[in-house]
């Protein structure tokens, strides 16, 4: 018996204690979930007539460490072209299908998928539009298998989808899922995210499309959505994932950490701990004179005692040198995202933010990888810190 989720997603399960009823209490019921919070377990072992006291209850957690969480703003429901960037922006009209990531378009109506599924077909060019179909409850059998063979096989590699493609679909290659307009609940989204990243080779995004208003949601989606701290972190905390021995992310954990390999703890650290604060070459304070003010609390002699001298300031670049390292170091970030990251969630600044690049630029002292991954909090620091040493040490020799 597999019990996925509350009557909300699936109104028949809710029937489940009728089933119940017919087998005497001796007889062993397995229910598994892949979404369940605390309230929600109550309701199953009470529909279910689980005794707490002869059953048993395994908690693996439904996080899946190769997916990173995004949302992004539409104006309504109506406003297809607020999938666009995430799908066709930069395909160029002699691309090949395999440029295409897999993906799935979750919309909350059926007459949606198809009207989405047509527009969607023009963004790309001719030899490409069979590649962006739809599927729903009310297609033919026939159909339906049709299609979830194509996607399967890569043939079809944008799935516009209601909830008919939401279970069952164990296709290991789903590179990205987006859900177009707000669900009803955090349950229900995070069903639907998990369909991509399967294999846990892939690097996986689940994008949520939010417009602007919304009504029927749970207040847990609602604070997913509406978070500036981990949505992984919130999620975590809804559904009891156990943080001991969890894998960590293997890339960007949300857009909201916009960080990698965070380990389970260091997500739960982020929303009570201030990001340290990288010091910039606009920081004009000489440190290194001699101390002139007092601490501001007394020492054990009730005197002020005069202020320490902070660590010595690095050598910097100046002038027309430092105009001219930081011009190289955001072509060189135009150029890696373009090159490497897109499709891609990532903006420019999101990849490499100003303040990075403001730090790298100034401070002429960093010549290691290990170095440069010390003196900014970077979240792509380990996997690029010697492509940008290169740009830096190109641009000082010239
Ligand atoms: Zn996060």
């Amino acid at each position: 018996m597999k019990l996925s989720q509350r009557g909300d997603f699936r109104p028949t399960y809710n029937e489940l204690a009728k089933l119940r009823a017919f087998f005497p209490l001796r007889i062993p019921v397995l229910a598994t979930t892949a979404t369940t919070n605390s309230q929600c377990l109550r309701e199953i072992c009470s529909c279910l007539g689980i005794d707490h006291t002869t059953s048993s209850y395994l908690n693996l957690g439904n996080d899946s460490p190769n997916i990173s969480y995004h949302v992004h703003y539409i104006s309504s429901t109506k406003d297809l072209d607020g999938i666009r960037p995430h799908l066709s922006h930069t395909i160029p009209s002699h691309s090949a299908r395999s440029h295409l990531s897999k993906t799935i378009v979750f919309v909350n109506a059926v007459l949606l998928s198809q009207i989405a599924a047509r527009e969607i077909q023009q963004w790309f060019p001719n030899h490409l539009r069979k590649c962006v179909d739809y599927l729903h409850a009310y297609r033919s059998p026939q159909a339906k298998q049709r299609v979830m063979d194509s996607f399967r096989r890569g043939e079809i590699k944008i799935l516009i989808a209601t909830e008919a493609a939401g279970m069952g679909a164990d296709i290991p290659d789903i590179e990205q899922v987006i859900q177009f307009g707000v669900p009803s609940s955090l349950s229900v989204w995070m069903q639907r995210a998990s369909r991509a990243g399967c294999s846990s080779s892939i690097n996986a995004r689940a994008i949520l499309l939010a417009q602007y208003e919304w009504k029927k949601v749970d207040d847990v989606l609602r604070k997913w959505i509406e978070a500036n701290e981990c949505r992984r972190s919130i999620a975590g905390k809804n559904f009891n994932n156990p943080i001991e021995d969890h894998p960590a992310p293997t890339h960007i954990c949300c857009d909201n950490c916009s960080s990698i390999a965070l380990d389970a703890s260091s997500v739960q650290e982020r929303i009570s701990t201030p990001e340290p604060i990288e010091r910039s070459d606009d920081d004009e304070t000489d440190v290194n004179s001699t101390p002139s003010t007092p601490t501001k609390s007394a020492n054990g002699n009730r005197k002020r005692i005069m202020a320490q001298p902070q660590p010595s300031k690095p050598s910097r670049r100046h002038g027309p040198h430092l105009a001219q390292v930081r011009l190289s170091l955001q072509k060189w970030r135009v150029n890696t995202v373009r090159n490497s990251y897109t499709p891609g969630p990532f903006t420019n600044a999101a990849f490499m933010p100003d303040s990075v690049i403001k730090v790298l630029a100034s401070n002429r002292e960093i010549e290691t990888a290990a170095q440069l991954q010390a003196a900014v909090h970077w979240a792509f620091a380990q996997r690029h810190a010697e492509d940008v040493l290169t740009v830096l040490r190109r641009v000082d020799a010239a």
